[in-house]
């Protein structure tokens, strides 16, 4: 795309209204705009890594069967009465209605997916299935300080899976703590499976997927020989105690962040709703449910704090907006520079990859300032020694490294 028709323009300046580091640095980039505290605009490049994020965690889930769905944001009260969440769960949004009805809007979806997985799952042989959905949530938080990590309105990946006995959800459960950790790697993430209670209904536990960063909320004691780790809210453990698990190691305390968890509902929602299926002999049985989060917004704003140095934000190639950043040195679109860069771009264009293009006539110096603000993993420069020696300077974002790269190799390199 060519920055010259990106609606969106950088600015020099921090937003004055933005505590948290993610913000800033988005808002200023023009990733995101802000509407109030915890809700934001998703821009088009703010979009394209938000989708980059998606596709990755669509992909995993696909990969252990999930099936995906797209459940509605607005729902009656009553499954939520019917569970006990509308008096009980506090960051439920309760809605008034002129049809004197009340409503409230997905925070989690328990209440509408069971009743939907009632419909249709009769019988043993229609089990484990694991259902999900990409898509907005919407909670009545208190604290909403941390930009896009703890939005009133964000955007989750939410499956419920349903089971026949403990063992085969024990298996499922395994089975997507890999996949968990595989999505957070592939974002460059290392996430700490971390102990911890089971919620608001269930006294099993639960793993919550902990990124280390003193932008998270939470507080973590991690073993600093294996891979043990705990929420310190929950435990009576502390820091420098020596680990319980492999005994050679000691807790060290981190703030984190949690982008996911995981959580055996055992049969809570499935009595509610009166979920039965038949069984081998023909009896009826409560399937096991569970259900796995993981918080696709605040990943991002967490990649914002843990990608950015002072120049600004620093994308993984996974979650990156755009692959390469074609900069143009040439001043006024007719100048011979401007014209080796428009063919560069086409070239590049027509290898599939994805370029954004600043074909603006702005100051070298303004450019790439603004080219690191946005964070895209690799710049091209294309200026007078390129026009003359066919070879461009490429920088990675990361590291400030130059290349000198003649253009036959640019489409590879
Ligand atoms: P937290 O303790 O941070 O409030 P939670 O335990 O309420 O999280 P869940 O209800 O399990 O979270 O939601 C699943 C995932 O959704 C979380 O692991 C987190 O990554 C993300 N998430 C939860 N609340 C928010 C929010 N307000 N804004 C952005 N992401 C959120
Ligand atoms: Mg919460």
């Amino acid at each position: 795309m060519r920055q010259s028709k990106l609606f969106t323009k950088a600015r020099r300046e921090a937003p004055a209204d933005e505590v948290s580091k993610n913000a800033q640095l988005l808002v200023r980039a023009g990733y995101v705009h802000k509407e109030m505290a915890g809700v934001y605009s998703y821009l088009p490049l703010g979009r394209r890594v938000l989708e980059n994020i998606e596709r990755i965690v669509r992909e995993e889930m696909d990969a252990i069967g999930g099936q995906e769905i797209r459940m509605a944001i607005l729902h009656p009260s009553e499954p939520w009465k019917q569970t006990g969440a509308w008096d009980s769960v506090d960051v439920v949004f309760r809605i008034a209605s002129r049809t004197e009805k009340e409503y409230t809007v997905g925070q989690s979806e328990e209440e509408i997916v069971t009743p939907i997985a009632r419909e249709y799952l009769a019988s043993y042989k229609d089990l484990p299935v694991a259902i999900y959905q990409i898509g907005q949530k919407y909670r009545d938080e208190l604290r909403a300080k941390s930009g896009i990590m703890r939005g009133r309105e964000f955007t989750m990946k939410d499956m419920y899976s349903f089971h026949e006995t403990q063992e085969d959800f024990d298996r499922f459960y395994a089975v997507v703590k890999e996949a968990y950790l595989k999505i957070y790697a592939c974002l460059g993430l290392v996430a700490k499976a971390t102990e911890a209670s089971g919620g608001a209904f269930t006294t099993k536990l639960s793993y919550e997927f902990m990124v280390l960063t003193d932008a998270g909320e939470d507080d973590i004691l991690y073993c600093n020989h294996c891979s043990y780790c705990v929420n310190a809210e929950i435990s009576a453990q502390k820091e420098d105690d020596a680990c319980t698990r492999c005994t050679k190691g000691s807790l060290a305390r981190a703030k984190a962040s949690e982008v996911g968890n995981i959580f055996d509902l055992g049969t809570k929602y499935a009595k509610d709703f009166s979920f039965t299926y038949k069984d081998k002999g023909g009896k009826d049985q409560y399937p096991i449910m569970g259900c796995f989060g993981i918080g696709i917004s605040r990943l991002m704003g967490v990649m914002a704090e843990t990608f950015s140095d002072e120049k600004g934000l620093v994308w993984p190639e996974s979650a990156a907006p755009f692959a390469v950043h074609l900069v143009a040195l040439g001043r006024d679109g007719g100048d011979d520079i401007s014209k080796a860069s428009d063919a560069l771009y086409e070239e590049l264009r027509r290898a599939g990859v994805d370029v954004l293009y600043d074909d603006r006539p702005l100051s070298a110096g303004e450019k790439f300032a603004e080219s690191d603000l946005l964070g895209i993993p690799k710049r091209i420069v294309v200026g007078k020694e390129a026009v003359a020696t066919d070879v461009f300077e490429v920088v990675e974002r990361k590291t400030g490294t130059v290349a000198k790269v003649p253009r036959k190799n640019l489409i590879v390199s």
